[in-house]
């Protein structure tokens, strides 16, 4: 529930945003209580700033006040990120999502955060420029959104994720002050603090201006499916490609059951019952990507189980194949109602393994797991797809979540690739992580935000999952709670 905030608290949001940009009533509040994840908590109160200095103000008001802020872009994340457990002020930033400049020789663009991914690349497109991380959420994710998370997507595999491509970013702090890090420049010199604030989950600061880079559009692209009879098959390709040194600018997996619900939901002709489907992109200079996507074919039906080829001919054909991809989580609602999207990394070198494990894991939870994966860089994202009507149905696809994230941990990967750690992944922090680094990161988070009530809640576990209850190694994971957050609001 919502706290009512004192009317003075109120009047002066008011005099900050103006009014029309302040949501307090109950039903307004509805609107921001989720992302894309499980859980749910109703912010106190939204405002809707347009620019920096009203945010200096607004995160001044709640130093004051005591209360949290929790910076909101899209709310697509999928690890609760922007979920306010907390309640207290929410930053929407609905209005500000302008381009602000971009500069074509320097391939560089400035941009407020709020502006939806996609709407970057397709602005800057008739300047032969795009801007490479392409969640395939780009149409409703937020570049500040991005930043947090770190984003990445299917064509990260060679371009590098969000991290590789924010040159600075201005940023308000927990005091309320209004700096830059980075710049506008390639490189900056000093700490790499720029690096430290992408991936931060909005527990360093609030970003309010980003210099992100643009890259020139490849002069030729070409698109390919390569099917396979099996998952394991489409594996094996995978080895062989990247085993050879080839890096396709996208490289990604759509098991069978996948498959079938895409070719129901977008009809791009994936054959009936198909194993397993690797849609690749090979792009850059026309002599090189001919060469490229050739020796890449071969490899693909060099693989055991491989069952052919099936080129794009057409730039809408590739479109299409592409909308497919990035829409292969809607599609999947023809399967089940609900879905819970796994995230974890594996060694390339372990794909087939630990895939094979998670159809058992499945299998274990009497729950249907498909899967689509950027396999090219290890990350899958198994998907478990179920009724949240059915009875007993959440801890079976809970403790099948659990051990699917355990197999990637256990095969030398890692509990996310993309989407951060949010309230979801707090919990498997210790799995790869020790006491003492936990510590470090609870001392960086400290040093940007000493209250803890940026965000607060998300990335770090609590000392019950962490199983540090023992004052004498206490590290300060519950950063905020100290400060007088309440304790019983912890999820
Ligand atoms: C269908 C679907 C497909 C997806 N595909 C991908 C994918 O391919 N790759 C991928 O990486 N992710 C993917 N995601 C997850 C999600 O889209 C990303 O995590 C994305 O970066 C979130 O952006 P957002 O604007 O929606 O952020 P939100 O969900 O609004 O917020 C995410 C986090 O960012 C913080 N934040 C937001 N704005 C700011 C700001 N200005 N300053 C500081 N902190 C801020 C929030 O507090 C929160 O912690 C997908 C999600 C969905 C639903």
């Amino acid at each position: 529930m919502p706290k009512p905030l004192s009317p003075g608290v109120l009047r002066e949001l008011w005099a900050i945003v103006g009014r029309d940009a302040v949501l307090d009533q109950p039903e307004d509040l509805l609107v921001y209580e989720y992302d894309a994840y499980l859980d749910r908590a109703v912010p106190d109160v939204v405002v809707q700033p347009v620019n920096a200095e009203q945010i200096v103000r607004v995160v001044r008001l709640a130093a004051s006040e005591g209360l949290a802020v929790t910076p909101r872009g899209g709310a697509t994340g999928l690890s609760g990120g922007v979920v306010p457990i907390f309640g207290g002020i929410m930053v929407d930033f609905a209005r500000m999502h302008h381009i602000l400049e971009v500069d074509v020789a320097n391939r560089a663009a400035l941009v407020e955060p709020g502006l939806f991914n996609l709407d970057l690349s397709t602005a800057v497109a008739p300047l032969g420029l795009y801007y490479a991380p392409d969640p395939s959420s780009q149409k409703a994710s937020t570049i500040g959104g991005n930043i947090a998370e770190n984003a990445g997507g299917p064509h990260c595999l060679a371009s590098g994720m969000t991290t590789n491509h924010i040159r600075g970013v201005e940023l308000v702090t927990r005091d309320g002050e209004l700096v830059q890090v980075g710049g506008q420049a390639a490189d900056a010199p000093g700490y790499d603090l720029v690096g430290l604030v992408v991936g931060s989950e909005g527990t360093f600061g609030i970003v309010t201006k980003a210099w992100v880079r643009l890259l020139p559009i490849p002069p030729r692209t070409v698109t390919f499916l390569a099917l396979f009879q099996t998952v394991d098959a489409a594996g094996a390709a995978v080895s062989s490609i990247i085993g050879q040194g080839i890096v396709p600018s996208a490289l990604e997996l759509i098991d069978g059951p996948s498959a079938a619900a895409l070719e129901r939901a977008f009809k791009v002709g994936y054959p009936p019952e198909i194993g397993a489907v690797l849609l690749i992109d090979v792009a850059g200079l026309a002599e090189a990507v001919a060469e490229e996507a050739a020796l890449v074919g071969k490899l693909c039906e060099a693989a055991p189980g491989a069952l052919g080829l099936r080129y794009a001919a057409t730039a809408a054909e590739r479109e299409g194949l592409w909308k497919a991809r990035k829409g292969a989580l809607a599609a999947l609602a023809l399967i089940a109602p609900n879905y819970y999207l796994c995230d974890g990394v594996v060694p390339r070198s372990k794909l087939a393994q630990v895939l094979r494990r998670v159809a058992a894991i499945g299998a274990e939870w009497e729950v249907l797991v498909t899967c689509v994966a950027h396999v090219g860089d290890g990350n899958l994202h198994p998907l478990i797809a179920f009724d949240v009507n059915e009875p007993g149905i959440l801890p079976r696809v809970e403790g099948a979540h659990d051990e699917i994230i355990r197999a990637c941990v256990d095969a030398g990967g890692t509990i996310t690739g993309e989407h951060g750690v949010g309230i979801e992944k707090r919990k498997y922090m210790p799995w790869i992580f020790a006491p003492a680094d936990l510590d470090r990161m609870a001392r960086v988070r400290a040093a940007f935000d000493p209250s803890g009530r940026f965000n607060p809640g998300k990335v770090l576990p609590t000392e019950a999952e962490a199983g540090t209850t023992d004052p004498s190694e206490s590290v300060p994971l519950r950063v905020g709670v100290s400060a007088g957050l309440d304790p019983e609001r912890w999820v």
